[in-house]
């Protein structure tokens, strides 16, 4: 067993606030929100950067992303919403288990 925290809530070894899951993605409230709404979206498959993306996982992502689109609204964010993606040190990437952030439910200040 890895010790990374988003297997451990994906396995809910560790309790989140879940809006979504299915088979391949979940989706949480971040623990520390940075926008009045701030949902991680992570596929279940462990993997940390997007160098790591083959066939199986490019596919994986496309799909994680027109989830996104289909759900956003109903999470609130249906006046938009910002996805980020960090990848590595330099871009503060805390935990190196691929996710989203989706994040909204007010206008954006930077
Ligand atoms: P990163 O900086 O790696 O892109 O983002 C990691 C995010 O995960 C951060 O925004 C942080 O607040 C969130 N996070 C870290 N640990 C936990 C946790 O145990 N539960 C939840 N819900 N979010 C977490
Ligand atoms: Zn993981």
């Amino acid at each position: 067993m890895n010790d990374c925290i988003f297997c451990k809530i994906i396995a809910g070894e560790i309790p989140s606030r879940k809006k979504y899951e299915d088979d391949e993605i979940v989706i949480f409230e971040d623990i520390e929100p940075k926008a009045k709404i701030h949902l991680l979206c992570v596929p279940k498959d462990h993997f940390a950067y997007l160098t790591e993306l083959d066939e199986r996982r490019s596919a994986l992502l496309g799909k994680t992303f027109s989830k996104i689109a289909s759900f956003a609204p109903s999470f609130g964010l249906e006046k938009g919403y910002r996805l980020i993606v960090n990848q590595g040190d330099d871009a503060g990437q805390t935990v190196k288990h691929l996710h989203i952030h989706m994040m909204g439910g007010q206008e954006l200040p930077f």
